[in-house]
Order: C-alpha cells, then sequence, then structure tokens
C-alpha cells in the first residue's frame, strides 16, 4: 500500500476529502495547517476533492481519501465503497470517522433527533441510525484521531506514505506524554481526567492548560475502564453516572452498551 503512493510520486499524488455525519471542522482544522506547511505538501499532492476549498470533484482514482464523519445512514454505504473502490489508501479523518465521535452519543438516546431538531425532526433528509466509525462500512487504512483532528498528525501521515514508510499510531495513553511534559496531574487538583485511558498522540495539551483530558483521540486498546471509574470516583469526586458519562463523550460506539 505504501509502495503504491510512493510510485505515485512521478505525478502528484491524488488526494481527495469526503464528508459523512459531522461538523467539518476537520476539514476547517487543515486549513489552519499554515502556509509554509500547506506550500510544501502541494509540491507532493494534488487536491482533486476538498469541499471547503473548492468546487471541483473526483470521479476517477483516488491515491489518497480521507474520509470525515460518522456512518450514520445506511443510504450512505454505497458512496462509501465507491471511494473505497477508486482509493489505493483510505484514512479516517478525525474522531467521528475514526471512533464514531462525539455524534455517537445518540446512540445512547431514543430522543436525541427530536432534543436537537424539535418540530422537524421527522424531516426525511435527518432520518438516521446508530452512529459508527467509517471502518463499520469499509476497510480503512489508517486513522487520524482527534476532535478536530491532528493537524500534526496528518502531517506525519501523509509524509510517511510519501516515504513509503508505515505511520505508527500511537496506542499508549495520554498521561505518558502528560508526565514528559511535567505537567501536574489534574487529580492532584480534585478535576476528573481520561488521560489515563485515552490514544495519546496529542502531546497532553489540554492538563497542560489546566484542562482535563476528554479522551477526544479515543480510547487506547483494553482500557482499563474499571479503574478509570475508581479513580474518577475517589479522586476526581464523580459518581459513577457521571463519570460513566463523561467517559463516552467521543467513544460512545467503543462502549459496550451502545445500541
Ligand atoms: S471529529 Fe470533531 S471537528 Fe471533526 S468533524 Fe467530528 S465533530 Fe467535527
Ligand atoms: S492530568 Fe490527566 S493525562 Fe495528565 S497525568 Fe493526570 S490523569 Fe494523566
Ligand atoms: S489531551 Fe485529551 S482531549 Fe486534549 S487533545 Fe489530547 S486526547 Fe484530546
Amino acid at each position: 500500500m505504501s509502495t503504491s503512493i510512493e510510485k505515485a510520486k512521478a505525478s502528484k499524488v491524488k488526494v481527495a476529502f469526503f464528508d459523512f455525519s459531522s461538523c467539518e471542522g476537520c476539514q476547517i482544522e487543515l486549513t489552519n495547517l499554515g502556509e509554509e506547511v500547506f506550500t510544501g505538501l502541494l509540491q507532493h499532492l494534488e487536491f482533486v476533492e476538498f469541499r471547503e476549498v473548492m468546487t471541483e470533484t473526483a470521479k476517477g482514482p483516488i491515491d489518497i481519501a480521507f474520509i470525515e464523519g460518522a456512518f450514520t445512514r445506511e443510504a450512505d454505504r454505497k458512496r462509501l465503497e465507491d471511494i473505497r473502490a477508486r482509493s489505493k489508501t483510505v484514512i479516517s479523518f478525525g474522531a467521528c470517522a475514526s471512533t464514531g465521535g462525539i455524534t455517537a452519543l445518540k446512540n445512547h438516546m431514543s430522543d436525541y433527533s427530536q432534543c436537537v431538531y424539535g418540530v422537524n425532526s421527522g424531516a426525511p433528509h435527518l432520518a438516521s441510525q446508530k452512529s459508527e466509525p467509517i471502518s463499520a462500512a469499509i476497510k480503512v487504512d489508517y486513522a487520524i484521531h482527534g476532535c478536530p483532528m491532528d493537524k500534526d498528525e496528518f502531517v506525519y501521515i501523509v509524509s510517511h506514505l510519501l516515504h513509503g514508510k508505515e505511520p505508527v499510531i500511537p496506542n499508549h495513553p495520554v498521561c505518558v506524554e502528560c508526565k514528559m511534559r511535567e505537567t501536574v496531574c489534574r487529580y492532584s487538583y480534585g478535576h476528573h481526567c481520561m488521560g489515563l485511558v485515552a490514544r495519546a498522540g496529542c502531546g497532553a495539551p489540554c492538563p497542560a492548560d489546566g484542562i482535563p483530558c476528554e479522551a477526544c483521540r479515543g480510547f487506547i486498546e483494553h482500557p482499563n475502564e474499571e479503574s478509570l471509574t475508581k479513580v474518577m470516583n475517589e479522586r476526581g469526586r464523580m459518581t459513577s453516572e457521571r463519570a460513566k458519562n463523561k467517559s463516552r463523550m467521543f467513544t460512545a460506539t467503543l462502549r459496550g452498551d451502545a445500541k
């Protein structure tokens, strides 16, 4: 897979962005990369579809497809399959696409549509099902985590693919990065923090700014949720119910009780 991207370097690598159920904040975040980085990337990449910044759309083959947003309508499956069939590499782009993200909160509410859309909740275009990551519908090769997606991770993954290398996505907790930058633990202030089970890679900016980690990058594989709840109860001064709700803000699909 990496090799095929490398081969495409003779001409520029064709890159497209697609959005599904999302706020499109990840695409917007990409435009914050800065002129210098963008100019560098554009020497190697050709953007063939990117709704936030251009009107053209791509009908042919794509080297790298970035997919933003969750899979929450069966009607979207065909479009996803078409993108997969045309793309050498598919990358989920941000928390909604990678884990179901914040959109998956609806999986735990029976009246979410009415709560959000009120009298218009019955409109046909609002009909949707359980919110799931894109990988529930098609094969995904890599994930860029975060809400919004981490633009440094975007550059890291793209540059690795351009060099024919396998990017490594961290699978250790945010606490590791938090300790490395010598941030005082939020639990010392009686706050809750999910850095204990959140996937690292962001550099732990939130605790460093005095904000507990909300696990926007999702959980590590095999998180010890029992211990998390215990620590939140005892040190974060939270009830079990509140701790449970907090810990599923960005990871609702990954919890056993997602329906
Ligand atoms: S991951 Fe966050 S910023 Fe990105 S589309 Fe989803 S809600 Fe928006
Ligand atoms: S503040 Fe959060 S991320 Fe940092 S060490 Fe404490 S629990 Fe871990
Ligand atoms: S510290 Fe937590 S909430 Fe903040 S960016 Fe990292 S994973 Fe997301």
